[in-house]
Order: C-alpha cells, then structure tokens, then sequence
C-alpha cells in the first residue's frame, strides 16, 4: 500500500495521511500482536514491547525521559489532562490560571471547564502578527496564580511563541506551565527539558499516524490529579486499554520524523514561499495572517478583501484542491475565526480568510495548479460580488 493523494491536499494542519511504514506497523499490531499489554502471558509482554518501544521514540523526539510519556487518545485529552490535571492538584494552592485567546479549543474548553468550577481565568491578547507578549504575562500573575497554559504554535496562522521567554518568566513566580505543541511538533526541534516546561501535548495525527492516539508529556514530580479512575494502566495518569495499534504507528512516526523533519521542512518552506510570493503577486488585496517570519514553515493563511471564504473554499474543493478556513475543528461554525478577529481583522477579513497548509507530500506541481486556479476563482468571486475589486 502507498500514500495516495487523489487531489491537491493543502489541510495537513488538519490532518495528515498515514505514511506505508506507519501502517504496516499499526496493521501488524493490530492481526499479529495483538495482546492485551496488562496481561501476564507472553502475548502480553509483546505488545508490552511494542507499548514501550513507541514510549522510548516519542520521548527521544522531545527530549523527555521515557516515564515522562503518558499515552492518550490524542491532543484533545492530553490538552484537558495537562489543563485539568494540574489544576486539581493544585486547587488548595491557588485558583488562578492563565492561558491566550488564540489557543486551541481544545485547550480553551479546559479552562471553561475550571471557570465553571470556579476557578479564575486571565486569556492573554495577542499582537496583530499573534504573538502573545510576554510583558502581558508578566502583568497578568497574581498571588493566586498556579499554572499557565500557552500553546508552542498556533493551528491557524501558524505563528510561532516566544515559549522559552514565556516559561522563564512563569518559572521566575514557581507557576507550571503547559504547553499544547500538536502544531509545531512535526517542524520544530523540541527539548523539554532546556524548554523547562511541566506538561507538553503531541497528538500522532498531525505527523503522519493515525488518528486517536496522542501523547501528554509530564515531566517528573508535577502536581497531578487524574480525571479517569479505573485501572492501572499509564500509571493511573490515563486508565483504560491502551490503542496499542495507534500507539505503534505513533512511535514509527515519530522515528521518522526525527529522520525526514529538517529535510521535510526545508522544502515545504520553499513550496510555501513561492506560494505566498506568487500568489501576492497575481491578486490584490490580500493581507497575510500571523507572524511573516515567525511562522511554521507549512502555514499561509490569507485574507482575500471582499472574497467570501467560504465561496472560495467551495470553488477550490470544485477543483479538487483541499483546504481551510481557519481550524477544522471551528469548521462549519458560522462566526468568524476567534483567532482572526483577536489579532485585530475585523468579522469581513476574517470570513475572507483561508488557511492553506503544506506538508510532506506538497510538489511543485501542486503549487503551480494552485497559482493558475486561485486568482482566477478570486476574480470571478469579486465581479459576482457587488464591490468593484478586481483581482
Ligand atoms: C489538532 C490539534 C489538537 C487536537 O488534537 P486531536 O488529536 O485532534 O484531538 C490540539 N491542539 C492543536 C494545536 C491542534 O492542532
């Protein structure tokens, strides 16, 4: 079996194919090693293996120790185990917690989540090009506060935190931090213990394994209190039978990547430039999302002035291009992305914005199709509009 990509796939951000390796590995686990990893038996130890093997690659791949690992069932739990965790443990300490306003939902549902359990809730603005400054950090600590929760790169427009200065400032008032970093993980160099962070989120799905199965760093020591109660399993942090064949395919992803990542990165960089040049070249009025150069190399998200998005998307879907406005997880959702509108583009930009997102399997071929289909789609969608932009 190959990667087979039947059209012009630009929502990586969303979700990534499963590469051949990773689902030999995951379809072996699943007919030939099937066991049980609580059992005692011999099947038992083998999928025991294969449990701890992945344990071993994926905290090679930031740096933690193996028992940092917690197994999950992908960003979404270990965003809310990391979040709601710590926060219960914490709870006699102080009730303060301090996130941004452009996070992850998954990450912001926790915090509604503490808000209605009473605890107090800072969400931090962020700049025009969505970087949370860390003065603001600085400014919003009070006595009361116990963690802070800021995601390493956003899942919209990419942007890129200032986390190491974000970490330092938290650790100089002894406050935890965690980190959702599902984004940045398949482009960047992550070592949690020179970042100092306590909790750190990687989901498999966002580097080429299956859906389902994610993982929570907790380094060693952080004040826990576990969510499920039930068996043993992941040292009571996440009971419940592991997903032992998303958990194998994890850890042969993660292997990759630390093989494929520079290369990887390097050339979809290349693809997203000439993308972004071009495509600010052939149309006008067109803004850029995010930081320019603090930024994932696999992001561009445009706002094309007095385009609807959604129009738009319909039109490339039409030509067998797929891509985004804004998360796939607010897809569907009529307001505006929350992230655009908190890094200052009003409702109309925001619902005239597209995210595309490049990534392992992106050709030059792609980009070209993309470059003759797109302006065209945008200057038939402004004639048809009443307003007198062209593209
Ligand atoms: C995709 C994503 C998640 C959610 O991960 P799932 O494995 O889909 O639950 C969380 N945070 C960010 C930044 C993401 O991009």
């Amino acid at each position: 079996m190959k990667t087979k990509m039947h059209r012009i796939y630009l929502d990586y951000a969303a979700t990534t194919p499963v590469l051949p390796e990773v689902a030999a590995e995951v379809q072996k686990v699943m007919l030939a090693e099937f066991g049980n990893p609580s059992s005692l038996h011999q099947d038992g130890q083998k999928a025991r293996e294969y449990r701890e093997t992945t344990r071993e690659q994926v905290s090679q791949a930031i740096k933690a120790k193996p028992d940092e690992i917690f197994f999950t069932s992908g960003g979404t739990e270990s965003d809310h185990l990391a979040v709601l965790g710590i926060a219960h443990a914490l709870k006699n300490k102080g009730n303060h917690i301090i996130t941004s306003s452009i996070e992850h939902s998954a990450v912001l549902g926790a915090c509604q989540i503490l808000e209605e359990e009473g605890f107090q809730i800072t969400r931090l603005p962020a700049s025009s090009n969505g970087l949370v400054e860390p003065e603001s950090l600085k400014k919003a600590i009070k006595k009361e506060s116990v963690l802070v929760t800021i995601m390493m790169a956003n899942n919209e427009i990419g942007t890129i935190q200032p986390i190491e200065e974000l970490v330092k400032i938290a650790k100089l008032h002894n406050l935890y931090f965690h980190t959702d970093a599902v984004q940045a993980f398949p482009y960047l160099t992550i070592d949690v213990q020179n970042l100092a962070v306590d909790a750190l989120t990687i989901s498999a799905h966002k580097i080429y394994a299956p859906k389902g199965v994610g993982a929570l760093y907790l380094k060693r020591g952080t004040p826990f209190k576990p969510l499920s109660l039930g068996g043993e399993q992941e040292r009571k942090v996440r009971p419940g039978t592991e997903n032992m064949p998303g958990i194998a395919g994890f850890g042969k992803a993660a292997a990759i990547l630390m093989r494929d990542r520079d290369k990887d990165s390097k050339k979809i960089l290349t693809l997203r430039s000439k993308l972004e040049n071009s495509l600010m070249e052939k149309i006008s009025h067109v803004l850029l999302n995010g930081d320019p150069e603090k930024r994932l190399p696999g992001f561009l998200n445009l706002t094309f002035k007095h385009v609807d998005g959604e129009a738009l998307l319909i039109n490339l879907d039409l030509s067998k291009i797929s891509c985004s406005a804004g998360s796939a997880c607010a897809a569907g959702a009529a307001d505006p992305s929350r992230v655009l509108i908190a890094i200052g583009r009003t409702p109309d930009e925001a619902k005239s914005s597209i995210r595309f997102s490049l990534g392992k399997f992106t050709s030059s071929e792609d980009i070209e199709a993309v470059l003759k289909i797109l302006p065209q789609s945008v200057q038939k969608l402004r004639a048809a509009s009443s307003l007198s932009y062209t593209a």
